[in-house]
């Protein structure tokens, strides 16, 4: 066979993908195994937003809509972040795409040159730095430390730029670490962006589940440079419905949806409509977003002190549905996430090595609390 790309030859496997498409795989043949490997709810979208999918199939919404997304949907999006966020966005700032996962792909592209530097604080989200390295970047890490919570130190960051830096990222909640950054953290950070002349990138997945303070949206203090990537798939529980969305000046936006309009054109149709409705349907949507909010933490709660009982140190994450559990204890070279927790306690996790955090595992809590108290069972068996 003639040779691969070297791009692709240099390109990773998505470890939380792999993995998680591994537990199933077990599953599927058998074994009991127990996966808090991707970042999944394991809720159902609420009925409203499931008959609007059945309605946009009856209606007939279902050719191609414009490449950024319908301006019904977009207008819908710019409505949810002034009225939950404060921002004004025109429908023609939002760039719906297949996922947050093309908001971030498409950003990338639209601002970088070969060589330009990224910042991204560690522990990261694994999709990142390949990302990055595709649109010809490099990532430069900055490590945030478990004993401050994982929050990123803006002298770090300061420190690590150079005159080849193009963007800072952000994510708040963090996915792995489930860090909340303070808000004087994101303003000193975003403050660096206009002081340098920098695109600052805010991955803000994670807004409705915070439980402790509250979420900061990081556009507010430099629109005009900013980059706001957000999506249905986990505040609304719509994973499979892949529908993310990107909001900022409306030069990046157009330069995104033309290279979307070369790549896949839009995101699914039907999926669209029924985002449209759960981001119009304001009540319903907030009661949900509650509903799983209560649920996580809860959830929350009995891991960390779970973990930290069976002496696996874990700090408690006061947002996303991830801990960053230490497991040097057990083992501080071993692949304690494959060798460990998946052959012997039967509990599927993501190696920290893939988001940064070498010693550490990513766990999601974002399964059944019998789930979460089966798993650490077993891993206090193997532990001890
Ligand atoms: N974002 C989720 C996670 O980190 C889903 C998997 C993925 O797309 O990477 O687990």
């Amino acid at each position: 066979m003639p040779q691969l790309s070297d791009a692709i030859r240099a390109l990773k496997t998505s470890s939380t993908v792999a993995l998680n498409a591994k537990a199933l795989e077990l599953r599927r043949a058998g074994v009991d195994v127990i996966a808090m490997t991707a970042g999944e709810p394991d809720f159902q979208p609420p009925a409203h937003v499931l008959a609007a999918a059945h309605e946009a199939i009856d209606r007939g919404l279902t050719k191609y809509t414009a490449v950024q997304g319908t301006v019904e949907l977009r207008e819908a999006i710019a409505a949810k972040h002034l009225r939950e966020n404060g921002l004004r966005y025109s429908p023609d700032q939002v760039s719906v795409s297949t996922g947050g996962k093309q908001v971030l792909y498409n950003a990338f592209m639209a601002i970088l040159n070969p060589g330009d530097e990224v910042i991204v604080p560690s522990p990261y989200w694994v999709s990142y730095p390949p990302q990055i390295e595709l649109a010809g970047g490099v990532t430069v890490t900055v490590a945030a430390r478990a004993e401050d919570g994982f929050v990123p130190d803006p002298e770090a960051i300061a420190a690590a730029i150079t005159p080849r830096t193009r963007a800072i990222l952000v994510n708040s909640p963090s996915n792995p670490t489930g860090a909340v950054i303070p808000e004087g953290v994101l303003r000193a950070i975003a403050d660096l962006a206009e002081r340098h002349d920098l695109w600052l990138i805010t991955d803000e997945l994670y807004e409705h589940m915070v439980y402790e303070g509250s979420f900061t949206p990081v556009a507010q203090w430099y629109p005009e440079r900013t980059i706001l990537v957000h999506g249905a798939s986990k505040g609304y529980a719509l994973t499979g419905w892949r529908i993310g969305w990107g909001c900022g000046p409306s030069e990046v936006i157009k330069a995104m949806n033309r290279l979307q309009g070369q790549v896949t054109s839009n995101a699914n149709a039907v999926a669209q409509y029924a985002t449209q409705v759960a981001l119009n349907s304001v009540e319903e949507t907030a009661a949900f977003q509650a509903m799983t909010r209560g649920a996580y933490r809860e959830r929350r709660d009995v891991i960390v002190a779970g973990l930290n009982a069976m002496g696996l140190p874990t700090p408690t994450p006061h947002g996303a549905f991830y801990v960053m559990a230490d497991t040097r204890g057990i083992d501080p070279d071993e692949n304690v996430a494959g060798a460990v927790l998946l052959e012997r306690a039967r509990v599927a996790v993501v190696p920290g090595t893939d988001f940064g955090a070498p010693g550490f595992v990513r766990m999601s809590y974002a399964c059944s609390l019998d789930q979460v108290r089966t798993a650490l069972e077993r891993i206090a068996e193997v532990v001890a």
